[in-house]
């Protein structure tokens, strides 16, 4: 079974991807790397555990009447590509879909991409990323002309003599960025880090700031109309490097900090003292986290905040969060983009692809649905077959009871995974897959680094690759000449080959150079190409090399509090959890730490309800009620709750979540919604307005 008494990998928790050590018996060591230094955060030193556990999927099952019976693979295999034939047969190719997940594979990523167009026929692909990064991944592609992410390297973090952070609690989400924070902050960087909680990220601040949820978009522009009012905008660098601030400035006229403290429910002072930092800086830095991404409002604040850089000659970046959140929103498993963020609408987009895959442009679907959207097309029986693979869509989306009631009704739902997610416990097939530590591949970090990920065993008996089912499906749908590999290599060269020319340029990252342990960052156009680590250092990916602003003015999320929903309830990670926790949740050492969702709730609120450290309580929204136990916690707003979102079924705090969607990149609003909360004796009662 063991390939390798241990292996160099990388971490599957996080868009870090650090450097570690693993031995087919699970043991983890750090390795020595740019990204973590040879340490490892608590999840990267558990992630070994995965690979024995108990839990582990070792035989395909399919739905027989009320039960997911165990099967042969073959019949499996079976079962799946008829669902998919029968479909596609009575209801058209478009009434199957695919959806995948921001942590698979380059390959896997590719590779899905490619069975949905040419194996189903399908324009209907989007996976989990649309949930975390596309909003910033939007606007920078408005405004910057490409999205990639972080823009450097971390090793650059010192360089900035004041880092703005936006809704990234990196703390939890990303702890091995921690040590290069407070590196640049020993080095005399000031944060100003703008949270409705103070987390332990907002420690390292000099300033932070607490805003609503929902609000950053005011904060952005109030912040630009500051610092146009004190005539500490970067002139020169506008004038070389930009187009559009007029249209911009204009859209934040007003927008002074008496309102924006309105607005965000801050004091004005601090939203001059945040102008101030900023003017002062020599060479400033923006990084925006999901709390600025995951509302209805997402692009239009993640541009704010591109604009509030470029007005300020600043520089700007985003903070991927999967584990393979960049190289999974590269690779053509998105509604609108094929491989390389090659635009699927475009013609010479579509050749270039057609041409590497060996087919017409015409084989090529047009643009699908987006991750919600699929599902809002199960719920209405337009979507009735589709295959799941590295996402857990149902307590992953908002309003997830209809989700679940959808999808486990739909007509033929197909998922691979390697433990039984709460989505594949209403599959009608569950196929085995593989580990992050089972097949080799290539993740690409939060930097735009490329990575090598070594397998460091093969998937357990009854188990097998994520590649060779997807390539067992695409045979048994009569695409298997399309998807013919001798391995994970031989996907990436084909992939190198797709993106070459792109955006989003792999061709000159090869597996050998990988091999050879050099640190690339795409773009990389050939194989004597040194990579790029900082894309827009001397230009913006726009064909006249200048950044746009944009007009973003102000709009309130979809949902406010009310006498029946008096408070705001805010959503995100915890340090020992990832996701909807199929996998966290499942390793003993990170559920004795954190075993079950706690509700953070400001003990004058907490104290007003009655409600004590520990005890039950009930929070409510227009569209659930969920019971979890409270945490008091001063650093929250008192009008704000808090609870982490890695637990499915009726803990599911998504459930309470609004659907509505961001009008451009289709993100829901994750991070706001009006709610109620109660003690469980007493769920009638409602909380008065937080003064
Ligand atoms: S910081 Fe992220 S990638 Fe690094 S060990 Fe922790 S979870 Fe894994």
């Amino acid at each position: 079974m063991e390939t390798a008494p241990g292996t160099p990998t990388h971490c599957c928790f996080c868009a870090m991807q650090c450097a570690m050590q693993l031995h087919a018996d699970g043991t983890v060591k750090p390795l020595p790397h740019p990204v973590n230094g040879g340490k490892l955060c608590v999840l990267g030193l558990t992630s070994g555990e995965l690979l024995g556990h108990a839990d582990r999927l070792r035989t395909p099952l399919v739905r027989k009447g009320e039960r997911l019976e165990p099967v042969s693979w073959e019949e499996a295999l079976e079962v799946a590509v008829q669902g998919f034939r029968r479909v596609a047969a009575e209801h058209g190719e478009s009434a199957n879909a695919v959806y995948g997940g921001a942590s698979l594979s380059n390959e896997k990523a590719y590779l899905l991409g490619k069975f949905a167009r040419l194996a189903l026929g399908t324009p209907h692909i989007d996976y989990n990323g649309r949930y975390c990064m596309s909003a910033a991944a939007a606007a920078q592609n408005r405004a910057l002309g490409l999205d990639r992410g972080l823009n450097r390297p971390l090793a650059d973090l010192p360089r900035y003599d004041v880092i703005l952070m936006v809704g990234s609690n990196a703390a939890e989400c990303l702890p091995m960025l921690m040590p290069h924070l407070q590196r640049a902050r020993e080095g005399g960087t000031r944060f100003i880090v703008v949270d409705p909680r103070r987390t332990t990220t907002a420690n390292l601040a000099a300033l932070h700031l607490a805003p609503r949820p929902g609000t950053d978009l005011a904060l952005a522009n109030s912040l630009l109309h500051l610092l146009a009012r004190d005539q500490r905008l970067d002139h020169g660098f506008i004038a070389g490097r930009t187009r559009g601030l007029k249209e911009a400035l204009r859209a934040v006229q007003g927008c002074t900090a008496a309102w924006a403290a309105e607005v965000c429910g801050l004091l004005p002072y601090e939203v001059e003292q945040a102008a101030q930092l900023l003017a002062g800086a020599r060479k400033a830095l923006i990084l925006t986290g999901r709390g600025a991404d995951q509302n209805s409002r997402g692009v239009a604040t993640s541009l704010a905040f591109i604009n509030l850089a470029l007005a300020l000659g600043a520089e700007f970046g985003t903070l991927t969060g999967q584990a393979n959140g960049q190289g999974g929103r590269e690779m053509g498993q998105k509604a609108d983009q094929l491989p390389g963020y090659r635009d699927v609408e475009d013609p010479a987009d579509r050749q270039a692809v057609a041409r590497v895959w060996g087919v017409g442009p015409e084989r090529l679907p047009g643009k699908g649905y987006s991750a919600f959207e699929i599902l809002q097309a199960v719920a209405r029986g337009e979507i009735r077959g589709m295959l799941v693979m590295g996402s857990n869509p149902i307590p992953s989306s908002p309003r997830s009871d209809r989700v679940r009631e959808s999808l486990a009704r739909m007509e033929h739902l197909v998922v691979i995974d390697s433990f039984l997610s709460e989505t594949a416990r209403h599959a009608r097939v569950v196929l085995p897959g593989a580990l992050w530590s089972e097949e080799d591949g290539t993740t690409t970090n939060l930097e735009g680094r490329v990575v090598l990920r070594r397998a460091v065993r093969l998937p357990p008996a009854g188990a097998r690759g994520d590649q060779e089912i997807l390539c067992a499906l695409a045979a048994g749908l009569g695409a298997g000449q399309y998807f013919s590999y001798s391995g994970p290599k031989e996907v990436y060269d084909e992939l190198r080959r797709a993106t070459r020319g792109a955006k989003a340029d792999y061709y000159g990252i090869t597996w050998e150079r990988l091999e050879a342990g050099e640190e690339l960052f795409w773009p990389c156009p050939s194989e004597d190409h040194p990579g790029t680590p900082r894309p827009f250092a001397e230009r913006f990916a726009h064909a006249d090399g200048r950044a746009r602003f944009s007009p973003t003015p102000f709009q309130p999320s979809a949902e406010a509090p009310t006498a029946h929903y008096p408070l705001y309830l805010t959503t995100g990670r915890v340090l020992y959890h990832y996701l909807t926790g199929n996998h966290t949740r499942r390793l003993g050492r990170l559920t004795k730490k954190y075993p079950e969702p706690l509700l953070e709730v400001h003990p004058e609120t907490a104290q007003r309800l009655g409600l004590a450290e520990g005890e039950l309580a009930e929070v409510s929204s227009q569209r659930a009620s969920a019971r979890y136990r409270v945490r008091h916690n001063p650093r929250i707003r008192p009008d704000t709750l808090f609870v982490p979102f890695h637990w499915d079924g009726q803990q599911a705090i998504n459930r309470l979540m609004n659907p509505v969607l961001d009008p451009i990149c289709q993100m829901p609003e994750f991070k706001v919604a009006a709610v109620n909360l109660a003690p469980v004796a007493r769920p009638e009662a409602v909380v008065a307005a937080a003064d």
